[in-house]
């Protein structure tokens, strides 16, 4: 396995493989990495000849009030799960390599997409991140790259970008990864205390619970959801959004039609830690 840190090298890396004719896919990732990431990796080798991951905590999309600080980075352990993978190149840049030091002049603007869930939730959030993808999609050049559902408006906003910046790189999304309790994976889980532990799979049963409701027959949910927000509460949980939204436009819907599909997405927390968790529901 190679690990690149500098443009030059991943570059290098990425031409050496396309000039063998293997076809190259991309996932990118802030490291601590979990079974949701695994999940990605192997996606792309399915797709793939060669896999590329990079692992990169992009500081642009954390809040000033949010844990950049403390966002867990375990490298070493990263690295021996892509060693395991098999993955071929990890592309493992500091922030100098990534933003450089003069001052920058351009951002990308999110005109829609971006006013509910985690755009509506966390100001700055997902220009940070299109900006770095945006980036990384240059650097890197894959011909494929896997995102995870578990953050579906990412990917959303992202499918968007590449379409509107004429990005050569065709998306998948790889399915969520959880825990046997069903808890998405995620590297913020860490945080969680082992009471918290418990309980945090009560997202999921939530949003378990709504879709087999709206599976019932329950079209506008408003109540159902409002009820679902408040036994969230009950069990100690303070709640960001619940809601159905469009797959396409991201707003949320209060009256479902059958025949269509859904996100229905939620976002809670449970003392410092942020879980998010969706699930796609087709009437
Ligand atoms: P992150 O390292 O959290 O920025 O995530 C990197 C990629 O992994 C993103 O495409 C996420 O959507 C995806 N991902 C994170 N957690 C999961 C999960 N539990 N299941 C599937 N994909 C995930």
């Amino acid at each position: 396995m190679e690990i690149a840190k500098t443009i030059e090298d991943i570059r290098n890396q990425v031409s050496d493989l396309k000039a063998r004719g293997k076809k190259v896919a991309f996932v990118p990732t802030m490291g601590a990495l979990h079974g949701g990431h695994l999940s990605l990796i192997k996606m792309a080798r399915q797709y793939a000849d060669a896999v590329v991951v990079s692992i990169y905590v992009n500081p642009e999309q954390f809040g000033p009030s949010e844990d950049f600080g403390s966002y867990p980075r375990t490298t070493e352990s990263d690295l021996e799960l892509c060693e395991k993978e098999e993955v071929e190149v990890v592309f493992l840049p500091d922030t100098e390599t990534i933003y450089g030091s003069a001052e920058k002049y351009f951002s990308i603007e999110i005109k829609e997409l971006n006013d509910y869930l985690d755009g509506g939730s966390r100001p700055g959030y997902f220009q940070g991140i299109v900006l770095v993808v945006n980036k990384l999609f240059n650097i890197v050049k894959p011909d494929v790259s896997v995102f995870g559902q578990k953050d579906y408006q990412q990917y959303r906003i992202i499918e968007q970008m590449v379409k509107e910046f004429n990005h050569e790189t065709e998306l998948l999304m790889a399915p969520i990864g959880r825990a046997n309790d069903g808890l998405a994976l995620s590297s913020r889980n860490a945080y969680l205390s082992e009471e918290e532990r418990k309980i945090a799979a009560s997202l999921y049963r939530s949003l378990q619970y709504i879709e087999q409701q709206i599976k019932a027959g329950v079209l506008e949910p408003a109540l159902l959801l409002k009820h679902q927000q408040d036994e969230l509460e009950a069990k100690g949980f303070r709640n960001d959004y619940l809601a159905a939204f469009s797959m396409d436009k991201m707003s949320p819907v209060s009256k479902l039609e059958k025949g269509n599909q859904y996100v229905l997405a939620g976002a809670v927390y449970l003392g410092k830690t942020r879980l998010i968790d969706n699930i796609i529901i087709e009437i």
